[in-house]
């Protein structure tokens, strides 16, 4: 079966050479078994033949949209407590974003790789914008999620607490139901609720591209406290942690660094450079083994300093040469050795109070919107 598929994918590459890697045809199994032997059997006559799924230049904006871990227990979350209401503003619950999947699907999204939108000029080392190939009516789009943590304070808010592997070695969520018990779950955050529906509509990922998981580092990563345990506790938690990061890259994750500490001082734009150096180094002391190596900075509190301020300028220098602020609409912009891709976040926030701009763009907010939420302030 491989050798077979490996056998098509050349004859497309004879037959149209912008095709050569894309999947979208196997989006059915049935469909894509009838073209294959169609495509066999009419080869040595009709070598020229177009393939079905033809490829066109794509011209418009490429949308990143973001997320924070997904509220899976909402009777948990909206309890009423102090962070019951910072909750309700930026955060998404899971019933939202699968309902948001379908959506998206729709309106001809498909799941595109950062690193794909970016290239370097041979001629003069420089970054810049890489053509875009899709499907007719297809658009792309850059997927994110911020703070992969699973912190201490959100433990009994009915979040995740952990990526783990599942029984079938598979990326999935370790969290407390409501009634106590500790379980496996695919529905409790975005990773395993992606995959999954990747998996049933492959033609919703470009490549197998999914999306970017920014990790800060001052209460470990992926839930895995690495940057409290010691001894033989801290050699099992980073075994553990780079286990399910590399099967997270196997199946087109990528990952981010969202700064360290995600301290105020970024919100505020008063990090100094020795702050900001501080912070980088333990990023890359404790975080990096576990994620590899990034060139992917998605800013905490989505902050934008100016290409020149010298704080950017170190950033690109350690080697961040893509980065994420927030902002409304979509932007991505090059200069010679860095790349700024803006974001969106699909939030209650957003969903409450930018409506319109978010049904143009995305879905109809009244599809998805969790009327579990409380009113929002
Ligand atoms: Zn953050």
């Amino acid at each position: 079966m491989k050798l077979r598929i490996a056998v098509i994918c050349v004859l497309l590459v004879a037959a149209l050479s912008v095709v050569a890697s894309y999947l979208y045809v196997m989006k059915d199994r049935a469909v894509a078994e009838t073209e294959k032997e169609t495509i066999v059997e009419n080869l040595p006559e009709e070598k020229e033949e177009v393939p079905k799924v033809e490829l066109v230049k794509y011209e418009g904006p490429v949308h990143h949209i973001f997320f924070h871990s997904l509220i899976a227990y909402d009777e948990l979350a909206f309890d009423g407590d102090s962070r019951a209401e910072g909750y309700n503003y930026w955060m998404t619950t899971v019933s939202e974003f699968e309902a948001m999947l379908p959506e998206l699907l729709d309106r001809g999204y498909v799941l595109y790789d950062i690193e794909e939108l970016v290239e370097i000029d041979s001629e003069t080392g420089e970054m810049r914008k890489k053509e875009i190939y899709l499907p007719e009516g297809k658009k792309p789009l850059v997927l994110s999620v911020d703070d992969v943590n699973y912190y201490e304070y959100m433990k009994t808010d009915g979040f995740a607490t952990k990526l783990v592997l599942d029984e079938n070695g598979e990326v999935a969520n370790e969290i407390k139901t409501p009634e106590g018990d500790v379980i496996v779950s695919r529905r409790a955050d975005v990773m395993p609720i992606l995959d999954d529906f990747v998996k049933a509509h492959p033609e919703f990922s470009h490549n197998g591209a999914k999306g970017i998981l920014a990790l800060t580092g001052y209460q470990g990563a992926l839930g895995y406290r690495v940057t409290d345990l010691t001894g033989e506790e801290l050699n099992l938690a980073i075994a553990e942690a780079t286990k399910v990061a590399n099967k997270l890259k196997e199946t087109g994750w990528r990952f981010a660094c969202h700064s360290y500490t995600h301290n105020q001082y970024f919100k505020n734009y008063t990090v100094t450079m020795a702050q900001l150096k501080h912070d980088n180094e333990r990023w890359k002391k404790y975080i990096q083994p576990i994620t590899g190596e990034t060139n992917i900075y998605i800013s905490p509190f989505g902050v934008r300093f100016k290409r020149t301020d010298e704080r950017y300028r170190y950033l690109v220098e350690e080697g961040f040469s893509i980065f994420c602020p927030v902002q409304k609409t979509p932007e991505l912009s090059f200069e010679k050795d860095n790349v700024i891709m803006t974001r969106f976040n699909l939030d209650g926030y957003s969903m409450a109070k930018r409506k319109e701009y978010v049904k143009e763009t995305y879905f109809d907010v009244d599809k998805v919107y969790d009327s579990n939420r409380p009113e929002l302030k």
